[in-house]
């Protein structure tokens, strides 16, 4: 009895004790020039800070400074896969930082490679090994000789979702989705209790993001194809009514919509209607810049 006491009393305190978890959306758009969005790009603040970064495609790096994070505060990038639209300011990032007191292991999280891409870790030796990298200019971040490190880690493609890092009260787990031949992974970020989980690119066919999903706060799911989609589109990309599937068998409590591009654009009435063919949940089309708080509508 005395237990229950100091448990109901003690209750409201560690709901307090709980961190700010909010998302922002950096990049809402895809990897056309048409659609006045930057390509995918998403920030984690906890408790005011920018600690986590999934993706980093074109433009995220501008909407980065805008929304006033700081290189210094991060901790990990989570690399959905390395299509062009969703790493090219990484170089951007990087270079950027040698004119901040950030120091210390920058980790770098994404897919391992097959024969149509390179693994995460010989994507960013390309970039910025000093011998023969792209920037090998850049290549103090990867030898120890700057005060920034950045640690590259491959995800190996797997259909069993694994927690690939851990620290304080983040836990981060990722699974293989299916995008075409890419080597592509979706991330769930638990902080605390909450948490904010994301597609990436994908169509849906392995079955494994609505198991990664489950009961997650908030799901970021990527809206690169409308209702009608065929061909080569759908076997990269996710229709609506796949969406609004996967939302209602992960239960999860809201779905951000977000890779908006031309195609998708201004047919969110058709969309929706798709989404709510099976997920009744809160639903909304992301824009650049935008912040959700977890839990949403609290
Ligand atoms: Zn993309």
């Amino acid at each position: 009895m005395k237990k229950l006491i100091l448990i109901l009393l003690l209750s409201p305190l560690l709901l307090l004790a709980q961190p700010k978890v909010t998302l922002q959306v950096l990049g809402s758009g895809g990897p056309e020039s048409g659609d006045k969005r930057a390509s995918s790009g998403y920030l984690i603040w906890i408790d005011g800070k920018s600690r986590i970064l999934i993706d980093f495609g074109g433009g995220a790096s501008l909407r980065f400074e805008e929304v006033g994070a700081r290189i210094q505060d991060l901790d990990v990038i989570l690399l959905s896969h390395l299509h062009v639209d969703h790493t090219a300011d990484l170089p951007t990032l990087l270079k950027s930082s040698f004119f901040t007191s950030a120091s210390g292991h920058l980790h770098i999280f994404g897919p391992d490679g097959n024969d149509q891409m390179p693994s995460t870790k010989s994507f960013v030796k390309r970039l910025f090994d000093d011998n023969d990298g792209a920037w090998q200019y850049l290549g103090d971040h990867l030898d120890g000789n700057a005060r920034l490190q950045l640690k590259s880690h491959n995800i190996a493609m797997s259909k069993k979702e694994k927690v690939i890092y851990k620290q304080g009260d983040i836990s981060i787990s990722a699974v293989s989705v299916h995008h075409g031949p890419i080597p592509a992974i979706a991330y769930r970020v638990n902080i605390g209790k909450k948490s904010i989980t994301f597609s990436g690119d994908m169509n849906g066919d392995y079955h494994t993001l609505e198991k990664l999903a489950f009961k997650t706060d908030l799901l970021v799911m990527h809206n690169a194809v409308p209702k009608n989609a065929k061909g080569v589109a759908v076997k990269l990309h996710m229709t609506p009514l796949i969406i609004g599937e996967i939302a209602k068998k992960a239960e999860a409590k809201a779905v951000v919509i977000s890779h908006r591009m031309l195609r998708t654009l201004g047919k969110e009435k058709e969309t929706q209607c798709e989404i709510r063919r099976n997920y009744e949940g809160d639903v909304d089309y992301a824009n650049d810049k935008e912040k959700y708080t977890i839990p949403l509508g609290r």
